[in-house]
């Protein structure tokens, strides 16, 4: 049957410079032509890259004689972490195939960036043997036999193309080898092919945004036989046989080794966790391997956790309602302390209603994946705590990250969505910085724009405004944002989490919002530990007063150090940088006689690692003097 090359080319002209856009070529019998043709036409025009303002289709009968039918290369993966395993995996295949000096064959990569068709490269002398080195070699006319003749060229399948233009190049005459990255900043898949090995896809060859790729054919024979190669790759008809359509499943590997070598990985960057078991309750001062620590990084700000009142709160409940709530609210029913501490939180945060939840990590992601409908847009702080994020990930709804704390780019971003349902949610204090968020602006842009306004209140409640009501109080505003999440865990001294708002919005989440629906409620030593400590913050504001003037006095301390930091709330981050730095600092301090922690990637950006003091209302000044002066000497020795 005589066959036909089909082959297009689209490019566009901005600026005066013609950019190519598309290209595809296929074999195939008559009858297809006209759809494919169709197919690439569409392709060209509506490419991401661009719409095409010149499209050539070339057509070329093929006859039977003149086609060559070859067999594709087997196709093996060789999985790998990042860039550098890539570029290791490529050595040693060459060392494989015979090429002694791969690290100098690498080093001529680099000249295929800004070429559109490959080097043809002498293996042993390193010489270019191109005509044209600008332009380089083309390997064109192939497909694969039997070529997906009804299929349309939308459904373009790389990684088949990828095998047969490989497999023709393996089998050109003196190729000992190919090399391939490609140009594609989001595909950091490549590989390495020879007849020898067969087609070895490496995972990962460069990190993401990488924007340079290229290809290295690798020539081992006589000089005079150049043209004949040259000839066949970029116009000998080839159809490949039997060239797969997707990677064969990758064979199974020893889990164990896996998240073995994970754990090595975390070790070796400086990103291990461990936990250190405090043998006494959590306030100003703790007890730890039999040593007293001043802590630095509770989250018990107004060291509540173990005031007589709090504790005896949860013994009486614990005494009269026992161990645990029994199952979910919605089928077990409530108790009386559930209602009540609801009422409680309604009450201080000013709002209608509130509901519930067993910590403040299944609020967040209770509420957005509720309120993330189908239909809805979230925009999200970029620095929001962890579980917001779990939470729009949970969602059905699209989420854009606006800058932190930039309102400006948060308006551009909802007027280029406008959203018929959204919600914008951020930290009302982000957990990392001890910043807050500008609740007023926030408040302003949701109401402009019809979205609701939703802010997370963990390090905020009993922290920030006169009385520690939280960010509305501290900016004086009358009114809660729609949303006011918040846990128990922190100034309340207990675990759990709440939303506070409308009715409707409590009415909407009791029905709604899966981590509260489907699990078991908190218990009642839980709830009246949190009720209580509510009671007492409501009764005692100057425990707020004493936080905020204890706050102050150590980051005064710290910059009479020569350390410069600031907060807005009780978290006062100090930034070191390196994350094994910061380990050390903190480990010194730890020796020292000071608990606190040293946040790391993924917590915080890479090479922004810090440690993290968290104030305490029962701290004394005297003590938090002492120990910025300590972390300020700590961060120099390990400097
Ligand atoms: N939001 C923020 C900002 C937090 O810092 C935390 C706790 N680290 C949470 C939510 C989760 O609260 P919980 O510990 O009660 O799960």
């Amino acid at each position: 049957m005589t066959l036909y090359s089909m082959k297009m080319r689209a490019s566009r002209t901005e600026n005066g410079k013609s950019e190519h856009i598309s290209g595809a070529e296929r074999i195939l019998p008559e009858n297809a032509l006209a759809k494919n043709a169709g197919a690439m036409i569409e392709r060209a025009l509506h490419h991401s890259k661009g719409c095409a303002d010149y499209i050539q289709v070339k057509i070329e009968e093929a006859r039977p004689e003149e086609i060559e039918r070859i067999e594709a290369l087997p196709v093996s993966t060789r999985e790998t972490a990042n860039a550098a395993e890539g570029q290791k995996t490529i050595l040693s295949f060459l060392r494989k195939i015979g090429i002694a000096n791969g690290d100098a064959v690498m080093k001529k990569f680099r000249e295929t960036y800004a070429m559109r068709g490959a080097m043809l490269l002498d293996a042993d002398t390193l010489e270019r043997l191109e005509p044209d080195p600008a332009r380089g070699i083309r390997a064109t006319y192939m497909d694969a036999e039997h070529g997906d003749a009804r299929g349309s060229c939308a459904g373009k399948n790389h990684f088949r193309e990828a095998i047969v233009l490989a497999s023709k190049v393996a089998n050109a005459p003196h190729i000992l080898a190919e090399i391939c990255v490609s140009d594609d900043p989001g595909y950091v898949t490549g590989y390495v092919a020879s007849k020898k090995t067969g087609y070895i896809r490496i995972t990962r060859l460069k990190e993401p945004d990488d924007p340079n790729g290229g290809r290295i054919f690798l020539y081992r024979g006589p000089r005079e036989d150049v043209p004949k190669t040259i000839a066949y790759l970029e116009k000998q008809k080839t159809l490949v046989k039997n060239a797969p359509t997707a990677p064969a499943p990758v064979p199974p590997v020893d889990p164990w080794r896996v998240l073995g070598e994970d754990v090595l990985r975390r070790k070796e960057a400086g990103l291990y966790r461990t936990i250190t078991t405090i043998e006494s309750a959590q306030s100003a001062h703790v007890r730890a391997n039999g040593r007293d620590l001043l802590m630095l990084a509770s989250n018990s700000y107004l060291g509540l956790i173990d005031h007589p009142r709090v504790k005896q709160a949860a013994a009486d409940a614990a005494q009269m309602f026992g161990g645990g709530s029994g199952g979910s609210r919605l089928t077990t029913g409530s108790l009386p302390l559930h209602d009540e501490l609801e009422a409680a939180i309604s009450r201080f945060k000013g709002t209608e209603a509130s509901l519930l939840f067993d910590t403040g990590y299944m609020a967040n992601v209770g509420i957005l994946s509720a309120l993330g409908r189908k239909d809805a847009t979230i925009f999200s702080d970029e620095l929001n705590h962890a579980s917001i994020i779990d939470g729009c990930r949970l969602s059905r709804a699209k989420t854009i990250i606006y800058r932190h704390a930039d309102m400006g780019d948060l308006e551009a971003k909802i007027k280029a969505v406008r959203p018929s349902f959204g919600v914008i949610v951020s930290d009302a204090v982000f957990s990392m910085d001890g910043d807050v968020a500008p609740l007023p602006e926030l408040i302003a842009l949701a109401k402009r724009y019809g979205l609701l306004s939703m802010i997370d209140e963990a390090h905020a409640t009993g922290v920030v405004g006169k009385t520690g009501r939280g960010l509305a109080e501290h900016f004086g505003l009358s009114e809660q944002p729609d949303v006011v999440m918040g846990t128990l865990s922190k100034s309340l001294a207990s675990e759990g989490g709440f939303a506070a708002g409308r009715s409707l919005l409590i009415e909407y989440l009791r029905n709604t919002a899966r981590s509260f629906i489907f699990s078991t409620s908190q218990s009642p030593a839980n709830l009246a530990a949190a009720k209580e400590a509510l009671t007492i913050l409501a009764e005692e504001p100057e425990r707020v007063a004493r936080l905020q003037r204890n706050t102050q006095v150590f980051i005064d301390a710290l910059r009479e150090n020569g350390v410069e930091t600031r907060s807005d709330s009780a978290i006062v981050p100090i930034i070191v940088g390196d994350e094994r730095r910061a380990l050390r600092a903190a480990k010194q301090l730890y020796d020292e006689g000071i608990f606190l922690s040293a946040i790391r990637y993924p917590t915080v950006a890479k090479g922004s690692a810090r440690l993290r003091a968290a104030i305490m209302a029962t701290h004394t000044e005297d003590e938090l003097r002492a120990a910025a002066a300590k972390i300020a000497a700590s961060i120099r020795t390990q400097a």
